[in-house]
């Protein structure tokens, strides 16, 4: 059984409330699931939403955080733990050493950067775990075209695009990433 996921996501709140409100679901579905959110630490954006929402539903909240974000993104006050890293790449590290299985919601490029350390990872054998893409509001279409068109073009295995697991929905995401 899957307990701890880890979750990427903007550091900022977008422009869509609908993605905050998505992001919120997903962080509440996980805290009344009683699964553990390992996360980039902050308390601001939709970093901010998953972990205020999985906290008060009951969740455990785990941050992984580099030194110099600490004020910057504003490390939660309220995480069970925070583990403050001395690099991007160290929390990165970290995260996929906590984490079991892995959930990408609506963010930027340093979101794009967290997915693609997953998947190339699993594409290359070092990594075996579910991932997944919620894609709220068909905020992600261009990212799964993207990623459809390198399989049409020969640059990626079907078998590696597969692993990728893509709902709009956070229950179905978590279902899917979930079940057995
Ligand atoms: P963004 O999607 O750009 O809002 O970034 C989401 C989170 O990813 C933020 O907490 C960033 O600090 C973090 N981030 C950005 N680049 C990297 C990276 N190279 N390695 C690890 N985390 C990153």
């Amino acid at each position: 059984m899957i307990q701890s996921l880890g979750v990427f996501c903007a550091a900022r709140a977008g422009n869509d409330p609908r993605l905050v409100e998505s992001t919120r679901v997903f962080g509440e579905m996980m805290g009344r699931r009683g699964l553990t959110l390992v996360y980039g630490g902050g308390s601001l954006g939709l970093m901010g939403t998953l972990a205020d929402a999985c906290l008060h539903a009951g969740g455990r909240v785990v941050g992984v955080i580099p030194a110099s974000m600490v004020d910057k993104e504003q490390a939660h006050p309220d995480a069970h733990e925070m583990h403050v890293v001395e690099s991007m790449a160290q929390r990165k590290i970290l995260m996929m050493e906590l984490s079991e299985a892995y959930c990408v919601l609506p963010g930027g490029i340093g979101t794009l950067d967290e997915l693609f350390e997953v998947l190339t990872s699993i594409q290359l054998g070092f990594l075996d775990a579910r991932v997944g893409l919620l894609n709220c509001d068909g905020y992600w279409d261009p990212q799964i075209w993207m990623l459809d068109a390198m399989v049409r073009g020969g640059f990626l295995y079907e078998s590696t695009r597969e692993r990728l697991l893509v709902e709009t929905e956070p229950e179905r995401m978590l279902d899917a990433l979930l079940d057995d």
